[in-house]
């Protein structure tokens, strides 16, 4: 699976269930979900750091913060300061 973030919760439970053998991540800055979780399941999980997808999303959360930090998952990965 090809993936612009890190997986939430849900869509690392999806690879888990489905047996998704590989999961590549486009950049991890914004945001770090399951990849613990998928690597113990014997899930192999590129973190490709991609600039541009980084940007991209910075530009996201800077144009839309009501959005993204209204997502549950986001929260919960916040540092406690930043809640
Ligand atoms: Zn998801």
């Amino acid at each position: 699976m090809y993936t612009t973030l890190s997986p939430c919760d849900m869509c690392t439970g999806a690879c888990v269930m489905y047996k998704v053998s590989r999961v590549v991540i486009g950049e991890n800055k914004s945001f770090v979900g399951g990849e613990e979780y998928l690597k113990q399941r014997g899930i192999e999980v590129v973190v490709l750091g991609n600039k541009e997808m980084t940007g991209m999303m910075q530009k996201y959360i800077d144009e839309n913060p009501r959005i993204w930090y209204a997502s549950p998952t986001v929260v919960t990965n916040l540092p406690s300061t930043q809640r």
